[in-house]
């Protein structure tokens, strides 16, 4: 029978950001459903999520797509952690959002990541000079040319792989800093939504191998006068796309005030280095929302001002943040 390769991933114990991680199994035969992806486990103690005495975890297939790097019948697998005993693993995060994508099924939420990273080699960002700093930010957003962007093979190869690999990829640009890019994922259900963003991210640092390039999603790689890195999470709930929808979007914004500091726990580790009220964001302990503007907490986009229905884009998260802790808390703080 043939052999297929099917590669693991899974998010680990790492604090105070989890890191991915994966590993391959060989299986006999096509994989033609869930089903036929076996359990796995893992070493936990080599991945801060268990002790050395007692340090088997499981991996417990969620979710497949076909490798777009390896091709044929190969796949990569996303895994939820359990402990031995079959309990969910604390650092799980997903098993918290499939109750709560269950829980709030009727008001149809629809997400979209706009996940910002950057490129390095070495210590610096991908085309930084060695000594001292490229020209100042203004040319590099949606740029072209040599000398504005640095990356673009590794930007293409990502979204091809995206693409074969059946992710829902709706876009990516250059970012405002050199060497910072971005890509978008959605709309999609809550699931969906965070698990095509990690999907996405595992690809980003696998094919960024390949280029001796590693991704980063720290979110103010540089200090100073450079744009920091988020993942503006744009959401909605069925009552918002239809029409007069702009008023459950009002609502949804003065919920999320109310809770604004619980928000900002979980929207990733070192943001209050990129929430400093400059570089279009708001500053971390104020919130504001606001028709077409950048730098509030959350935007309520032009188009779905004008139509009165849509979306809002909540601009907080970094780009570290865990996406099922973000659709999760949305949900839970919107859809009340
Ligand atoms: P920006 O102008 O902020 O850079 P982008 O075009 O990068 O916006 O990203 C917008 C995101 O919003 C996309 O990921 C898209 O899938 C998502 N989106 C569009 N419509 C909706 C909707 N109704 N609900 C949730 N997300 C949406
Ligand atoms: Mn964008
Ligand atoms: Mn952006
Ligand atoms: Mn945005």
């Amino acid at each position: 029978m043939t052999k297929i390769k099917a590669e693991y991933i899974w998010m680990d114990g790492h604090k105070p950001t989890e890191k991915l991680r994966s590993k391959t199994k060989i299986l006999n035969g096509k994989v033609n459903s869930i089903d036929d992806l076996p359990l796995w486990g893992f070493d936990g103690s080599s991945t801060m999520q268990a002790t050395g005495h007692n340090s088997d975890c499981v991996l417990k297939p969620v979710k497949y797509i076909s490798d777009p790097i390896r091709g044929s019948n190969n796949v990569i697998v996303l895994c939820e952690v359990f402990n031995a005993d079959g309990t969910v693993h604390k650092t799980n995060t997903r098993a918290k959002l499939r109750e709560l994508a269950e829980k709030y099924k009727e008001h149809e939420p629809w997400f979209g990541i706009e996940q910002e990273y950057t490129l390095f080699q070495g210590f610096k960002p991908l085309g930084w000079p060695d000594n001292g700093f490229p020209a100042p930010q203004g040319g590099y957003y949606c740029g072209v040319g040599a000398d504005e962007v640095f990356g673009r093979p590794i930007v293409e190869a990502h979204m091809d792989a995206c693409i074969r690999a059946g992710l829902e990829i709706s876009g990516i640009n250059a970012e405002v800093m050199p060497a910072q890019w971005e890509f978008q994922i959605g709309p999609l259900s809550a699931l969906e939504a965070a698990d095509q963003t990690w999907l996405a991210r595992w690809l980003l640092y696998r094919i960024g191998e390949d280029f001796k390039v590693s991704a980063t999603l720290h979110p103010k790689p540089v200090s100073g006068d450079w744009n920091g890195a988020g993942a503006h999470t744009n959401f909605s709930t069925k009552a918002m796309r239809e029409d007069g929808g702009i008023k459950i979007i009002e609502a949804a914004c003065k919920k999320l005030e109310k809770k604004h500091t619980e928000h900002m726990v979980i929207y990733g580790a070192h943001n209050e280095e990129r929430l400093t009220g400059l570089h279009e964001t708001c500053k971390i302990d104020e919130f504001r929302y606001g028709i077409s503007d950048r730098s509030a907490s959350v935007r309520i986009p032009l188009a779905t001002a004008k139509e009165g229905k849509g979306y809002l884009e909540d601009r907080r998260p970094a780009a570290n943040m865990d996406p099922n802790l973000v659709c999760a808390k949305l949900m839970e703080t919107v859809c009340v």
